[in-house]
């Protein structure tokens, strides 16, 4: 490809509403252009680095046995009135009406179209296992659709759906995708990590999120720095060797403590450590029950798992008017003393003794506060957030490292929840119906080559992996009206496309700072340039882009040397 022919619109400015590096440079690199909040368009340049990482993407899922569809992205409300999702789906599902004022939705998955496909075509356990993929285009409409590609509202998704007879195959057809997805990042170049995710709603089948890691990423996930354990902090389970109550030695006293809010503030006035406070939340269920947890002062509820261990749809933060109702003081106070609700205490709590507690009264606090003797709990569990340095739940010796994530993947075991709403069945060697037990599978395309650029670049500008760089050589000729730098750069341009390789000629009539700066900008992996002085010596200069390492090779065997680099970053 010629420059001069290209559509490559670079920005010398970084727009103001692009938080994140990626979505900066993929800006100024003339990749993407906004259409709407979290709509955009592919640019040409963008387009090449969309469609390698989908390549990679369709070559490890071929080879894992999956096989590729391409589903509609108009659905019909029909098919999820059927799961109950057409309900329960929340405004993220863009819902619409045909002229026949029908409803339809736009597809932000694809479990009820893909299994309305295999209840209809697949009646015997002989046309099993089946895996059905796509690269598809999703709309989801986030409430808060940012960072470029990362999460945007219309996005590409590559889904795999797999049907199984019975749960071992489901287990076997989950492993296979697992290691297709490391295979897939490995390839990309990504420094990730398979975590542990929540199941959710669905619960009890596994789940990993496949997280590349990045200072920018919006999920919190941890790692043991001894053995494989990896988990996202939704899901990070905690373990207490030693949960045995200390004996109480402090006498129980009521003390005042004016104008002191925060546990911090507390801790201070009484001088003591957050950690010898306990702090009592109040907390309303989905089931609507009213319910006093508590933590560590220095802890961080973990919705997520009191959900789960309550076994409801959701938990939140109670309002100010029922804290009132159920503690008799207002949000801040509140201790588990005297309280008529259940309490649930974090494991953690069982090992504190002599704490300190809120008072249910306005600067009312309790000191020397002890389990049993001074109130109940009527469970202990873990419920907190895991942190760094907390000891890892798997091995004996190992201690959690924290990290940011950007989850670019997700397969998920989902049993037998869509074929068994949908009716999916096959007939097993007895002749008798069973359901499919299926598990799904996806990875986010543009948001995968976004996690690349913030785990690629410099001040500069982006470095792209060669496998997921738009070109893998860059021949910039520095002056073009000079006949022998045309000439040479001409005859590489044509060696190295005769040579199957992807190459972008800067011809344009630009300075060379402005040549090196778009290079830099655009970092496409490898540069050759053709100036009149190294000519003169039959030279031509190339320069590796993430490394920033020069070297210079002879022009009459730069076509050659350049191919084999290319192919070695492959
Ligand atoms: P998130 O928690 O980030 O919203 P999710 O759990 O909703 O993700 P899945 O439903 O598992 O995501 O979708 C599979 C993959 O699709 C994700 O791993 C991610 O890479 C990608 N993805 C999801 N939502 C978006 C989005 N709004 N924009 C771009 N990619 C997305
Ligand atoms: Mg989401």
């Amino acid at each position: 490809m010629r420059y001069t022919q290209y559509l490559l619109p670079t920005l010398k400015e970084t727009p103001a509403d692009a938080e994140v590096i990626s979505h900066q440079l993929m800006m100024r690199a003339g990749m993407i252009r906004k259409v709407a909040a979290g709509i955009y368009s592919y640019m040409p340049f963008g387009l090449r680095s969309i469609r390698k990482m989908e390549q990679i993407i369709r070559e490890e899922m071929d080879r894992a046995g999956a096989i590729e569809c391409l589903m509609p992205m108009a659905n019909p409300a029909e098919l999820w009135q059927e799961t109950g999702r057409w309900e329960k789906y929340g405004k993220e599902l863009l819902r619409f009406k045909d002229r026949k004022e029908t409803d339809f939705c736009m597809g932000p998955t694809h479990e009820e179209v893909v299994t309305d496909i295999v209840r209809n075509t697949v009646k015997s356990y002989k046309q099993l296992p089946l895996n059905l993929y796509q690269i598809q285009t999703k709309f989801r409409d986030e409430i808060r659709p940012r960072f470029g590609l990362m999460r945007g509202r219309e996005f590409i998704m590559k889904d795999a759906y797999s049907f199984d007879l019975d749960d071992e195959g489901a287990d076997a057809a989950y492993s296979k995708m697992y290691q297709a997805y490391r295979n897939i990042f490995q390839r990309c170049g990504l420094n990730f990590r398979a975590v542990e995710a929540d199941t959710g709603a669905i619960g009890g089948s596994f789940s990993h999120e496949f997280m590349v890691l990045a200072e920018s990423g919006e999920d919190a996930i941890v790692s043991c720095d001894t053995c494989e354990y990896a988990a996202n902090i939704e899901k990070a389970e905690l373990i207490y060797r030693e949960s045995k109550t200390p004996p109480a030695t402090a006498e129980l006293q009521k003390v005042d403590t004016p104008g002191q809010k925060t546990i911090e503030d507390v801790a201070a006035f009484l001088k003591a450590e957050p950690r010898q406070l306990v702090k009592t939340l109040i907390i309303q269920t989905s089931e609507d029950e009213v319910l006093a947890v508590l933590l560590r002062g220095d802890r961080e509820l973990n919705e997520i798992k009191l959900t789960n261990l309550l076994d409801v749809d959701w938990v939140l933060m109670a309002d100010d008017d029922v804290v009132k109702q159920t503690t008799g003081a207002p949000t801040g106070f509140a201790g588990p003393i005297e309280l008529k609700v259940r309490v649930i205490a974090d494991s953690e709590v069982q090992a504190m003794a002599d704490f300190v507690v809120g008072g249910n009264a306005v600067d009312v606090h309790y000191l020397g506060v002890n389990l049993g003797r001074d109130f109940a709990v009527s469970r202990f569990a873990d419920i907190r957030q895991a942190v760094g340095g907390d000891p890892c739940p798997r091995c004996a010796s190992g201690k959690f490292e924290s990290w940011r994530g950007i989850e670019v993947g997700h397969v998920f075991k989902l049993g037998t929840k869509y074929s068994e709403s949908m009716n999916a069945t096959v007939l097993d060697d007895q002749g008798k119906a069973r359901p499919l037990v299926m598990g799904c599978y996806g990875i986010g395309v543009g948001r995968t080559v976004a996690a690349a650029i913030e785990q690629n670049h410099d001040e500069q500008g982006m470095a792209l992996p060669m496998p997921l760089a738009p070109f893998q050589v860059l021949v910039s000729m520095v002056n073009p009206k000079d006949d022998a730098v045309r000439e040479a750069s001409e005859q590489l341009y044509r060696q190295l496309l005769d040579l199957g390789v992807e190459v972008l000629l800067d011809d344009r009539d630009e300075r060379p700072g402005i040549k090196f700066k778009d290079a830099d900008l655009i970092g496409i992996p490898l540069r050759v340039t053709v100036g009149s002085r190294n000519l003169k010596e039959g030279r031509v200069e190339l320069k590796v882009r993430a490394s920033g390492e020069m070297s210079l090779l002879s022009v009459a065997e730069a076509a050659q040397a350049v191919q084999q680099m290319v192919d070695d970053a492959l």
